[in-house]
């Protein structure tokens, strides 16, 4: 590259999708699937020309050390796994002396082996492998194309990655099968799966009057059906879509069971990104105040504003005809960047827990104000509810991490507590079950 854009960010955090939006499986809320639509008469498979363009230009581009290699999809493993090594060797070819690189991979697991995982364990790669809770909670969306659950097959690719000791973390949705089960969730992954990281995401669907029936049943290709591309339209949402208050009171069901147990010891993204923001910092897009730098890359060199933006209004462009930098520093990225905090809401401004949360991602801005704004988050009353209540935790562990103290000295504190609580109090969830039952049912509290 001949001239870095002077205004250029040091770096960002790019997703390609080597397969576009082709998957092996076939969930019943991923709207990734009909994006397939957009390239309708093409093998969606990522060329060795593009690959080789895609990841120098992803070098050039970055200024500082850390530059990571993120492949997901679709499902990325539906390319042979001698694509990855060329890739590998491809990094090799560019990366300059300072450059360190990470490749993270994000699978639904099905096709891992020997083969897969000897290669991530070579390379160190990061595996993201989603599941989405025990068998009969990820069975009930994440289907195969015959509509059998996926759970064992998973559990047959997570083996793998134990055998070769391959780095993995748990990417899991949070959707209408286990909104309220977030402690067992969370209990699965930490006993049965033995990860000590977690990513939750929730599932936000959103159609319109015309296009909800058809939603409803999914969006892979639905026989004698016409197929709808997804795109971020309509202030509805499908009945697989997680409700906006049940998504806050999962991330709490979850957090305390974490902050009494594990903190220091398994990290969940949320509550590692929502720690950082106490010290002004923003780790993850999404409750940043703007955004702009996660762009997705599809198989045939098309840059996208974001992965969750995938659709014809936000092509940026192609690196073959222009290179990635100059498409994320164009005033249209900045631009969608900037817009996440140029629209937020009145009700978002004046939030209480406004510095924490940002309005959250404008996919999810489809809902009314208490004022009657448009454009407020539709996840926005769990929002509230999850940064308020974890915000006298949040603020002794910030102030532990101020005084050079780890920040798992919490548990402590919580099991001094725990230990005045008498079995019939109600439970610090606020669930309104009695503490026994609820957070309190392992420990040993007094009679
Ligand atoms: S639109 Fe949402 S997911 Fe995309 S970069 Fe912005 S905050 Fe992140
Ligand atoms: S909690 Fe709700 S009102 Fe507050 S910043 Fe987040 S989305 Fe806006």
């Amino acid at each position: 590259m001949n001239q870095l854009p002077a205004d250029a960010p040091p770096m960002f955090h790019l997703l390609a999708k080597p397969s576009g939006s082709t998957c092996n499986i076939d969930c019943t809320y991923c709207f990734f699937l009909s994006k397939e639509a957009l390239y309708p008469n093409e093998k969606s498979r990522m060329s060795l020309d593009t690959l080789e363009v895609y990841i120098k230009q992803l070098l050039e581009s970055h200024r500082t050390p850390e530059v990571t290699v993120a492949w997901q999809g679709g499902e990325p493993s539906l390319m042979r796994l001698e694509f990855f090594k060329r890739s590998v060797e491809i990094v090799e070819k560019y990366r300059r002396s300072n450059q360190n690189v990470q490749h993270t991979f994000q699978t639904n697991g099905l096709l891992l082996d020997d083969d897969w995982c000897r290669f991530f364990k070579k390379h160190n790669f990061l595996i993201g492998l989603s599941v989405d809770g025990p068998r009969e909670i990820h069975d009930k969306y994440r289907l195969d194309r015959r509509g059998h659950g996926t759970f064992d097959k998973v559990m047959k690719g997570w083996k793998f990655l134990l055998k070769h000791k391959v780095d993995f973390n748990i990417l899991c949705t949070v959707n209408a099968a286990n909104q309220y089960r977030g402690r067992d969730v969370y209990r699965f992954f930490r006993d049965e799966l033995k990860t000590n990281w977690i990513q939750f995401i929730p599932i936000v669907e959103r159609a319109t009057e015309d296009t909800l029936e058809i939603a409803n049943k999914g969006w892979s290709e639905q026989p004698g059906e016409k197929r709808l591309l997804y795109t971020q339209t309509g202030s509805l949402v499908t009945e697989r879509t997680v409700g906006g208050r049940q998504y806050g009171q999962f991330l709490i069901d979850v957090f305390e069971e974490w902050v009494r147990k594990d903190v220091g010891e398994v990290f969940v993204q949320m509550f590692d990104v929502t720690l950082e923001a106490y010290f002004g910092r923003h780790l993850l897009c999404i409750h940043a105040p703007s955004c702009g730098y996660g762009p997705a890359l599809e198989h045939n060199g098309d840059l996208y504003s974001c992965d969750h933006f995938v659709e014809p209004k936000f092509k940026l462009g192609n690196i073959h005809e222009t290179h990635m930098l100059d498409l994320i520093a164009s005033p249209q990225q900045r631009k969608f960047g900037m817009d996440k905090y140029d629209t937020l809401t009145a009700q978002c401004k004046r939030c209480e827990v406004k510095q924490l949360c940002n309005g959250g991602c404008p996919k999810d801005r489809f809902a009314l104000s208490r004022d009657g704004e448009e454009g407020q988050n539709y996840l926005c009353e769990g929002l509230e509810l999850f940064y308020k209540h974890t915000q006298p935790a949040m603020r002794t562990m910030a102030q532990l991490l101020n005084q050079n103290l780890a920040p798992s000295d919490i548990v402590k504190l919580y099991a001094s507590d725990d230990a005045k609580r008498k079995p019939e109090d109600l439970c610090t969830c606020g669930s309104g079950k009695i503490f026994s039952v609820c957070h309190g049912d392992d420990l040993r509290i007094s009679k």
